[in-house]
């Protein structure tokens, strides 16, 4: 009799064993990226073409991916893609469009050829290997200080070519690199809709900020930040009806010249350091899991 009752489970475990294979494929999916603890950057760094999808901005800045990109085209009328090696001049079609009007407003400064446009997103975005923390879901632009004298640049030129830096005392002031076309420059890139932020050194904004005249809106998208000062940083809203995409918190309202007077005082005369600060946390490194799911999907499409 026992030892019927254990045929009897061992047929039921068998039973139920087999109905969780069934419900398995299920599980897996819905799963996989909370397990997924491969480094996103590898994976990522390693896709040399984007997404045959359609355009798509996931997640946010720095925890996100992209599908559908478009490149920039290497060179334009009024622009030139630097640095090709990196193959980073994808990005969602919003951002190709708008790094192409703003090469046409550049072109029209003196001095200005266009544009030189560095790191935008990597094919199908994601973290990278080397450099950013964002320009995660192609909506991110570097955008070189240097002015473009001819747009007639070899591929072995735009290696070797670096930027120019416009800061001095290190960012609390431009140096005698910064032109009134570069503030007009930065003003049309701010004014423009699709834009949320621009990243430049505490000195230019301040610099801005004492020239500026008339409306003085655009001032608040132009945020103070440590770098940008061999490039300036465009980032743009989520596209409109994107429900993938992680937008960041608007600016302060105001025009945060108080602000970035305050960070460049700091500069100058850096206060003594907080005894009870709590030291920053070490950066985890990205797996899959920690990006949004629709990433891995992203990876694998053709
Ligand atoms: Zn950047």
């Amino acid at each position: 009799m026992v030892r019927f009752l254990a045929v009897i489970v061992a047929v039921a475990a068998l039973t139920g064993c087999q109905t969780e294979t069934a419900s398995t494929p299920t599980a897996t999916v819905s799963t996989q990226n909370t397990n997924d603890t491969r480094i996103a950057k590898q994976l990522f760094g390693a896709a040399r073409v984007a997404s045959a999808q359609a355009p798509d901005a996931v997640g946010g800045y720095a925890l996100g991916c992209q599908a559908g990109a478009v490149q920039l085209p290497e060179t334009g009328p009024t622009w030139q893609a630097m640095r090709l090696s990196r193959n980073r001049n994808w990005a969602q079609p919003i951002t190709v469009d708008y790094v192409q009007e703003l090469s046409r407003f550049a072109a029209t400064q003196p001095g200005w050829e266009g544009l030189y446009v560095g790191d935008m997103s990597q094919p199908r975005g994601g973290p990278m290997l080397t450099g950013h923390r964002s320009h995660q879901s192609g909506l991110d632009i570097d955008v070189w200080m240097l002015p473009p004298k001819r747009l007639n640049l070899t591929e072995a030129e735009r290696e070797s070519i670096s930027s120019i830096s416009m800061r001095r005392a290190a960012g609390a002031y431009t140096n005698s690199s910064w032109t009134p076309q570069h503030e007009a420059i930065m003003k049309a890139a701010a004014s423009d809709p699709r834009v949320a932020r621009i990243f430049v050194f505490p000195g230019a904004k301040v610099a801005m900020c004492n020239s500026a005249t008339g409306d003085r809106s655009w001032l608040n998208k132009i945020r103070p930040w440590w770098g940008h000062h061999y490039h300036f940083h465009v980032r743009l809203k989520c596209p409109a009806g994107d429900r993938n995409c992680v937008d960041q918190a608007p600016p302060p309202p105001g025009d945060g010249c108080a602000d970035a007077q305050t960070w460049v005082n700091n500069i100058l005369n850096p206060p003594p350091p907080d005894p009870n600060a709590t030291p920053a946390a070490p950066r985890r490194e990205i797996t899959m899991a920690r990006l949004p799911a629709q990433c891995t999907t992203i990876l694998n499409a053709n």
